[in-house]
C-alpha cells in the first residue's frame, strides 16, 4: 500500500513566482508546523493559490525553495512530495461508485482490489458516508460529494493536504458543517492541512495558523486568535474584520499612552508601550467592534465626547442574533461599527438616523504598526471601519 511518512512541516523559503510581467508571489517565507491547520487568507489575486500550487508541484517557483519535512521538493512529483489536493469543484467520476472514486488513486498506483477497497472503506467511515459507499456521485448531496472528495484526497496517506477554496461551492448551512468536519478529520489524522480561502470567518473558525496575504506577500502570520484580536496593522484589521481602525497625529505621549488628534475634533488614546512617537507623527490603532458602547443623545443635548468617543448617526442596523451590528456615519463621512449585545440593544433600541455617541475604553485600543501598511494607507486623521 502506498504510504508517505515523515514530517509534514512545510517551509516556503524566499519564494518568488513570476508569470511573465506579473509577480504573483514575492520573496515570501513561511513555515507551517507539522500537524497544523493553516489557512492562507487574502483577497482575490494576492497569490494564495499560487503558493498552494507550488507546494503541490503544479507550479515551480521562479526562485527560492519549498521544503516538506525538511527536504526540498522542487522538481519532485506529487507522489514523492506526500501531498494531496482537494479542489472546490469535486471532480468526482460520475460513473464510478463512491467506493471506487475514493479508491481510484490506489488503483492508479497498482494496489489490488481487496486492499484498495479496504482502505477506501476505512476513509469512507472517517467521513461518515458508510451508507453511501455503493452510490454514484449524482445520487449524493453537495455536502456528501464534498466528503467523498475529502476521502479521495486522503487515500494516499498524504502528510500534507492542500485545499483550494474547498467550501465555496456549498450553501451557508453545509459550509458551516463541513468546516467543522474538516477540522475534526485534520485533528484525527494529525496531518498538515493548508487551506486557501478568502472568507475571514472560515479561516478563523478552522485554523491553528492564519496567514493574511496582500499582493504576493504576507501581512501577518499568527494564531487565529491573534489575527482576530491583535491584528498587526490596518490592512489586517480591516481585512479580517471585527475592528474599527483609528488614526490621527500624535499630540503628546505620557505613561505609555499617546493622545492622538483625529479628524473633526475626535481624540483617541493609543497605547504605545515604551515607544516615544514624535509629536505630529501619524499613529494608528484598532478597537474591536464588540468593545464599543453606544449611548443615545437626548434631543437638543450637546454630546460630551473627550478621548475615545465619536459622534455619529445610525446608518444601518443588522440583527445578528446574539448582537446587533450598528453602523454609524461619522461627521467626516467615515463609517464606524459597534456590535451591541442583543440584550442591551433591545432594552433601548436605536433608530436609523438617530444621533449617538460611540465610546470605548483606552485599555481596549491596540496599537497598529502603520510602517507595515502598504500603499492602501488612509490619510492621517481618518477613522476607518472594516469592510464587513
Ligand atoms: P483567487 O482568490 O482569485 O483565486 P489568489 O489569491 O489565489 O486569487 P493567484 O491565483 O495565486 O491568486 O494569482 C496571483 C496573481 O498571479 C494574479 O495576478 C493572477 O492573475 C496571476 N496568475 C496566477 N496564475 C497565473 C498564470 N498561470 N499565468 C499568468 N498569471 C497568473
Amino acid at each position: 500500500m502506498s504510504q508517505t511518512t515523515g514530517s509534514g512541516e512545510v517551509a516556503v523559503v524566499g519564494v518568488t513566482k513570476r508569470f511573465g510581467e506579473t509577480t504573483a508571489v514575492k520573496e515570501l517565507s513561511l513555515t507551517i508546523p507539522h500537524g497544523s491547520y493553516c489557512c492562507l487568507l487574502g483577497p482575490s489575486g494576492c497569490g494564495k493559490t499560487t503558493i498552494l500550487r507550488m507546494i503541490a508541484g503544479h507550479e515551480k517557483p521562479s526562485s527560492g525553495d519549498i521544503r516538506i519535512g525538511g527536504q526540498s521538493v522542487i522538481g519532485l512529483p506529487q507522489v514523492q512530495r506526500g501531498t494531496a489536493m482537494m479542489f472546490q469543484s469535486y471532480a468526482l467520476f460520475p460513473h464510478r461508485s463512491v467506493l471506487d472514486n475514493v479508491a481510484f488513486a490506489l488503483k492508479m498506483r497498482g494496489v489490488g482490489l481487496a486492499d484498495r477497497h479496504a482502505k477506501a472503506r476505512e476513509l469512507i467511515e472517517k467521513v461518515q458516508l458508510e451508507k453511501f459507499a455503493d452510490r454514484l456521485p449524482g445520487q449524493l448531496s453537495g455536502g456528501q460529494q464534498q466528503r467523498v472528495a475529502l476521502a479521495r484526497a486522503l487515500i494516499t496517506n498524504p502528510r500534507v493536504l492542500l485545499l483550494d477554496e474547498p467550501l465555496s461551492a456549498l450553501d451557508e448551512f453545509l459550509r458551516l458543517r463541513m468546516r467543522g468536519e474538516l477540522r475534526r478529520v485534520q485533528k484525527e489524522l494529525g496531518i498538515t492541512f493548508v487551506h486557501v480561502t478568502h472568507t475571514q470567518l472560515e479561516a478563523i473558525a478552522v485554523a491553528d495558523m492564519v496567514v493574511v496575504m496582500a499582493q504576493g506577500h504576507i501581512e501577518q502570520a499568527a494564531s487565529a486568535r491573534d489575527i482576530f484580536v491583535a491584528p498587526r496593522n490596518a490592512y489586517v484589521a480591516r481585512f479580517v474584520g471585527g475592528q474599527n481602525v483609528l488614526s490621527g497625529s500624535v499630540e503628546s505621549t505620557m505613561n505609555g499612552v499617546a493622545a492622538v488628534a483625529g479628524r473633526n475634533g475626535a481624540r483617541y488614546a493609543i497605547p504605545v508601550g515604551d515607544q516615544r512617537p514624535m509629536r505630529g507623527s501619524p499613529l494608528w490603532g484598532s478597537i474591536r467592534r464588540d468593545r464599543v458602547a453606544i449611548e443615545k443623545i437626548a434631543p437638543g443635548a450637546k454630546p460630551s465626547t473627550g478621548l475615545n468617543a465619536v459622534v455619529g448617526e445610525v446608518h444601518t442596523l443588522e440583527n445578528q442574533g446574539t448582537y446587533v451590528k450598528v453602523t454609524l456615519d461619522l461627521a467626516n463621512d467615515e463609517e464606524f461599527v459597534a456590535h451591541v449585545p442583543d440584550d442591551s440593544f433591545f432594552a433601548q433600541p436605536l433608530d436609523i438616523g438617530e444621533r449617538v455617541v460611540a465610546r470605548w475604553s483606552a485599555s481596549d485600543v491596540k496599537l497598529l504598526d502603520d510602517a507595515l501598511i502598504a500603499s492602501d494607507s488612509a490619510p492621517a486623521g481618518a477613522v476607518m471601519a472594516t469592510a464587513r
